[in-house]
């Protein structure tokens, strides 16, 4: 909003001063990292985290965004960029949903929407009216058919909008603005928030690797197993006890590679006189289907070295920091079979 941002530049906060994280804005850039931080980690979780309550604190919202602008602008790191842009969107919107329609039409006003509220009772659940190019600027990103113009109901230029859909298109003009904000440069950096710079640049390349592990392809070759999880593999099917780490290792693994958690749950039950109910209880706690929702990745190999796991490891081993790498290197041996033309 226009107003909070006369008062971050009334208060005049200046570079210099935050070298040596004064104690003045100490807590208002490790609110700025943490913000980032949680972004980074998840944002569907980031969204749903709630203003502060308490009057006395809000400086800190309001101080630590600029704040968290310019450490994601030092980043220079185009994941970081797109990722906190989208989460603090998601947030605004999710905030947005539990306002009055005036808050709601003051902030779209804010980004010059000229929007207006609808008080014709026959038009409901329409609650507001905007202009159309302002709904194409906001909606062409969409891909759902509800969002096609010609899908909305339309009344002299103006196109008729429920309060979700305006804190939906909101999203989107906060996740713009902010990306705007944040596509610049910054010539240096006091040393100390170049420390937390840092930090965000290493978290952001852990939670790359992350996502990248999580889209291994969807084929199963078992000869591409690494070592260490064939010999659980092994272990297991001959109906041999397995440790706790090495049953965890093997069933993220496949969960991981594309196996169903149904097939894997099958494959322990055929094997091993498991408890049924624990077994499937497990597979799906780590397949992310129950408990916390987050769905594991097998342990990384420091992790299976340190517990006698990791007792052979191959050349396709080399600088892998986790057994998917390794499978998907071993992958490249296996080339897929292309199904073959009947002339
Ligand atoms: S280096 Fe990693 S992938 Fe290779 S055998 Fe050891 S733990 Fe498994």
């Amino acid at each position: 909003m226009k107003e909070a941002a006369v008062h971050v530049r009334d208060l005049g906060i200046d570079f210099d001063e935050l070298e040596g994280d004064s104690d003045f804005y100490l807590p208002f850039l490790d609110k700025a990292e943490k913000r980032i931080e949680s972004a980074l980690l998840d944002v569907s979780a980031y969204a749903k985290t709630q203003p502060i309550d308490d009057p006395k604190d809000y400086e800190l919202e309001i101080v630590s965004f600029p704040l968290a602008v310019m450490l994601v602008v030092g980043t220079e790191d185009s994941f970081i960029k797109s990722r906190y842009a989208l989460a603090e969107a998601k947030r605004a919107s999710a905030l947005l949903d539990s306002e009055e329609k005036e808050k709601l039409l003051e902030v779209a006003n804010n980004f010059g929407w000229g929007a207006r509220l609808v008080s014709d009772f026959s038009l409901q659940p329409y609650a507001f009216a905007v202009s159309f190019p302002v709904f194409l600027r906001n909606a062409t990103g969409f891909h759902d058919k509800n969002w096609k113009l010609v899908n909305h109901l339309m009344i002299d230029g103006e196109v008729y909008l429920t309060e979700r859909e305006v804190s939906r298109l909101l999203e989107e003009e906060v996740r713009k603005y902010i990306e705007g904000r944040l596509d610049t440069k910054i010539k240096s950096l006091p040393s100390t928030i170049m420390a937390r710079v840092n930090r965000l640049r290493q978290l952001s390349a852990e939670k790359r690797e992350q996502i990248r592990l999580e889209e291994m392809p969807e084929r199963v070759v078992m000869d591409a197993f690494p070592s260490c999880i064939k010999g659980v593999y092994d272990r297991v099917a001959a109906g041999r006890p397995a440790s706790h780490l090495g049953r965890f290792a093997l069933t993220s693994f496949m969960l991981s590679i594309g196996i169903s958690a149904e097939e894997v749950f099958k494959f322990f039950r055929s094997v091993s006189d498991f408890n049924e109910r624990m077994t499937r209880y497990q597979v799906e706690h780590i397949a992310g289907t129950r408990g916390s929702g987050t769905k594991y990745t097998p342990p990384n190999c420091a992790t299976l070295r340190t517990h006698g796991i990791c007792v052979s490891p191959e050349p396709d081993c080399r600088g892998a920091v986790n057994p998917l790498i390794c499978y998907k290197r071993k992958l490249k041996n296996f080339p897929e079979e292309k199904p073959t033309e009947n002339k």
